[in-house]
């Protein structure tokens, strides 16, 4: 008999999106979609160029790649060291490539006991809690607090500026996401630092998810952790091609395991995290396409570098106009500025759920910020990934609600 995980029981169903589709259907209508957490706009001309290169050369004796390197092709390491990290003593080799952060961030907690004491964000991106649920980290769901027994959740709220105070409890891994998936809101290099101290006095770990770091348009916003002194002792760092160069479909992202970065195991010894990622990478994964790859090199180029930079201002003025459209009309909102989210708190304190209704009467849809968290009740999350016409039409309808 197959006996099964039955940590996989502990997980509660994928409820946000698949009701929110539900009530979109019900509904019917032409209704303007702002709850898409999707890139919209094409991939940049250099990255497509790169790609049909690369395939054109898979056709030739002399172009044809078979497996690469399970940790990326160096030529791409190396641009991601340089660019990525430029002056911050990263080097090639403690870069991984893969098919995607979100694979990177639910793999990594595979490297340690289940024992470890996790804490997340609240609200927050949930493959890092169900990813940890599936591994017997969480305890038990309570579904009166919506939260797991053994996971330490953040609360971020308007309250706090959506600044999480660190731990009052010992944990032993922390995952940070910023710019931050829902909310938008983002931490200053002395606000991250704090975290970085924190981590150094405890021991703790930090997983820190960097996939909108190229939304970052304010100075003194760190775009990777390791800006802050000390971080490659205490920090993984996740980046991805998807939000930043419309990767989503392609696949291609990378982890950054620093040399300086040990676990312990029982009997207190430290050991190499990036030693056991290499491991982990090289049994588990056969390396990301070579063609994939060229793609993401060409993301380096002068041309590449100018039309992402075109394509996420393109985001960011719609996130802009969303922001406006708010205030405009006293709605309280947040994030938008270095972020393609733009995350409301609901008029009058309108339970997240009511206020998705509300809106969808109104032909706009969004993401009820209940959806990511018990913190996240009465918010929303509305995305700039949309084009300029439905943007503007969105906020026209928001302007005709009347609550
Ligand atoms: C979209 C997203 C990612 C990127 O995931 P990929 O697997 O690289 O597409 C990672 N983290 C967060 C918080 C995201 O919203």
């Amino acid at each position: 008999m197959a006996q099964i995980n039955e940590h996989y029981l502990g997980l509660k169903g994928s409820y946000l999106f698949s009701e929110m589709a539900k009530r979109i259907n019900a509904h019917g209508g032409d209704i303007i979609k702002l709850g898409i957490g999707d890139v919209t706009r094409p991939l940049p001309p250099a990255v497509t160029e790169a790609m049909i290169k690369a395939v054109n050369d898979m056709g030739t004796a002399d172009g044809f790649h078979g497996y690469g390197p399970e940790q990326g092709y160096a030529w791409l390491r190396e641009a991601v060291a340089a660019n990525d990290y430029q002056g911050m003593g990263i080097e090639p080799d403690e870069i991984f490539i893969s098919d995607g952060a979100k694979c990177d961030t639910g793999n990594i907690q595979e490297l340690f006991s289940d024992k470890c004491r996790i804490a997340v964000l609240d609200p927050v991106y949930p493959v890092y809690v169900d990813t940890n649920v599936m591994a017997g980290r969480a305890g038990d769901y309570d579904p009166e607090k919506n939260a797991y027994s053994n996971i330490t959740y953040l609360p971020c709220s308007a309250e706090n500026g959506f600044k999480p105070s660190l731990p009052d409890t010992d944990v032993d891994i922390i995952y940070l996401c910023y710019p931050n998936n829902p909310t938008g809101t983002v931490l200053t290099k002395a606000e991250l630092s704090e975290w970085v101290a924190y981590a150094k006095k405890t021991g703790a770990l930090i997983l820190f998810d960097a996939a909108y770091e190229a939304f970052i348009r304010e100075d003194n916003i760190p775009h990777s952790i390791y800006e802050i002194d000390g971080a490659k002792e205490v920090a993984i760092e996740f980046r991805s091609y998807s939000k930043t160069a419309g990767f989503t479909g392609v696949r291609c992202a990378f982890a950054v395991v620093p040399k300086t970065l040990t676990g312990t195991d029982s009997n207190g010894q430290p050991h190499s995290l990036n030693a056991m990622w290499n491991r982990r990478h090289t049994t588990k994964f056969n390396g990301v396409p070579y063609i994939t790859q060229k793609g993401a090199f060409a993301c380096y180029s002068e041309e590449g570098k100018a039309q992402i930079r075109e394509t996420i201002d393109f985001y960011l003025g719609n996130a802009g106009i969303i922001r406006e459209g708010l205030k405009s009309i006293g709605i309280e909102c947040w994030g938008g500025v270095n972020s393609p989210y733009v995350w409301l708190k609901t008029p009058g304190g309108m339970p997240s759920w009511d206020f998705f209704d509300r809106l969808l009467d109104a032909g706009v849809a969004g993401t009820p910020g209940a959806g990511f968290g018990s913190a996240g009740e009465g918010y929303f999350r509305l995305t700039a990934f949309n084009t300029r016409e439905n943007t503007l039409r969105a906020m026209e309808r928001f302007s005709l609600l009347r609550i």
